[in-house]
């Protein structure tokens, strides 16, 4: 079964999200779909949603704490409060916009890895390493992945071009299926695909065998959109 994840970034309020979940669920019940769905809202939308089982909520970010003096940071006891067990680690604005090194993507990884979390952690060149060819394209990558266990059992990669996120420029098939074949021979986890995802494109992709789903950011947003793109995974 492949996998769809939303992540709303920094999109969304608590009311809005609290009615995009309610119509994932009602869609979800509805047309009796059993495909795994996360969904990543803002932190100051988390709350205790009663979801199907194939329904995750995460959060896109945390700290590798309980809690603690962290300003603008949550921990463990933030989420417990909500009973979320899933995180995004390393996604390329974490990385890029944010400065997060690959120190603290490992530790943060380490921690919620002890603690049993479902991970998703995000790997993916940024356009001028793509430029220098594949074999420089999966040394990055793979560097990436340096200090990561990646026989996590509860883990999920999601391989993510940077040149390909937020900017409406998708990876050809071939791109995508060049890279995924790659890490797949390292790789038991499912692997996304990320960048540009969107409901004319998800099916061509999906037909990838070496892409377990996608990890989408702009077109999730808006919730007819993400419904189709749900019932394409489901189908997929
Ligand atoms: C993302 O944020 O993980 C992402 C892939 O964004 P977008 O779909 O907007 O490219």
């Amino acid at each position: 079964m492949k996998i769809i994840a939303s992540n709303f970034k920094t999109n969304h309020t608590r009311a809005s999200t609290k009615d995009f979940v309610a119509q994932v669920k009602q869609f979800v019940v509805q047309k009796d779909i059993q495909t795994p769905i996360y969904i990543f809202p803002p932190a100051t939308a988390l709350d205790s949603f009663e979801l199907p089982k194939n329904v995750t909520l995460g959060v896109q970010n945390a700290y590798p704490t309980k809690n603690g003096s962290f300003t603008g940071e949550i921990g463990t006891e933030q989420l417990d409060e909500f009973g979320i067990k899933t995180v995004l680690i390393g996604h390329s604005e974490r990385r890029h916009v944010l400065g997060e090194s690959q120190k603290i993507s490992i530790e943060k990884f380490n921690f919620y890895k002890e603690l049993g979390y479902n991970i998703i952690y995000c790997i993916g060149e940024k356009l001028e390493v793509k430029e220098q060819g594949v074999d420089k394209t999966l040394e990055y990558c793979f560097g990436q992945l340096d200090g990561i266990d990646i026989s996590y059992e509860n883990l999920i990669i999601a391989y993510e071009p940077v040149w390909a996120i937020g900017t409406g420029v998708v990876a050809t098939t071939e791109d995508i299926s060049t890279i995924h074949n790659a890490l797949k021979q390292k790789i038991d986890s499912p692997i996304l695909y990320g960048g540009s995802v969107k409901p004319s494109n998800l099916a061509e992709i999906l037909k990838i065998e070496s892409v377990d789903g996608s990890l989408i950011g702009t077109s999730s947003w808006e919730i007819e959109s993400f419904q189709q793109m749900i019932e394409i995974t489901s189908k997929a």
